[in-house]
């Protein structure tokens, strides 16, 4: 089995994802691999750093997206095909739909272009349950940000409209691919975000 976390930056997935773990195979009797995107394996921790090394801020928008495609790809490989194979169930914090919002709308390269290069990348291989922890990007944004005194600065502007891009994205997303994108509300306190998508999972695996 294999399922993704997604969400806008601040939407609370990785503190999700480590309650999430024991939980889970609690109920479903079966070991579970918890990763996360980008990196998650030798080769693609170092594009990893490439892509997040903060004086890389001059990367061209399509080389991003291809170190993405190109990190998932090894992480796939590394990590997901073989715990798959040897019937551990996989949860990913972040996939594709993480690059076809950031890289395809927030990079505004296009996100039919960001799923075709991912579809290339990844042999079409798609979770069978994705998870959308879902904010306002104004609430994800200030739960990452440090305490702020006035309003926003241009700048956070700018991290705003990008951010509202990702979330737009997002909701494309979860309307195309209503079987397997399940939204959560993410502005629930976090016991509540963990008990949300532990029962989807129960649903949708039937545990
Ligand atoms: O998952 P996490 O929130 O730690 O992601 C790290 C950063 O990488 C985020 O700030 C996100 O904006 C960025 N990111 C990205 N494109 C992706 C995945 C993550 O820009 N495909």
């Amino acid at each position: 089995i294999f399922i993704s976390l997604e969400g806008p930056d601040g939407a609370g997935k990785s503190t999700a994802a480590q309650s999430l773990v024991p939980l889970m195979e609690q109920v479903s009797q079966q070991e579970v691999v918890l990763t996360r995107e980008p990196g998650g394996s030798q080769i693609a921790e170092q594009i990893r750093q490439v892509i997040l090394d903060v004086n890389n801020s001059a990367m061209d928008q399509r080389t991003e997206a291809l170190l993405y495609a190109a990190a998932r790809r090894q992480h796939l490989v590394d990590v997901i095909l073989p715990a798959l194979a040897a019937n551990k169930i996989v949860l990913s914090d972040r996939y594709i739909d993480s690059s076809v919002a950031y890289q395809g709308a927030g990079r505004q390269i296009g996100t039919q272009a960001v799923w075709q290069l991912n579809m290339f990348a990844t042999e079409q291989l798609l979770p069978q349950l994705t998870l959308y922890l879902d904010v306002p990007a104004e609430v994800g944004l200030s739960r990452i940000q440090h305490q702020r005194t006035t309003g926003l600065d241009r700048l956070e502007q700018e991290q705003l409209a990008f951010h509202k891009r990702v979330q737009q994205a997002y909701m494309q997303l979860l309307q195309d691919n209503p079987q397997r994108i399940k939204r959560v509300d993410a502005t629930q306190a976090p016991a509540q975000v963990v008990q949300n998508c532990l029962q989807i999972m129960m649903t949708q695996f039937k545990w």
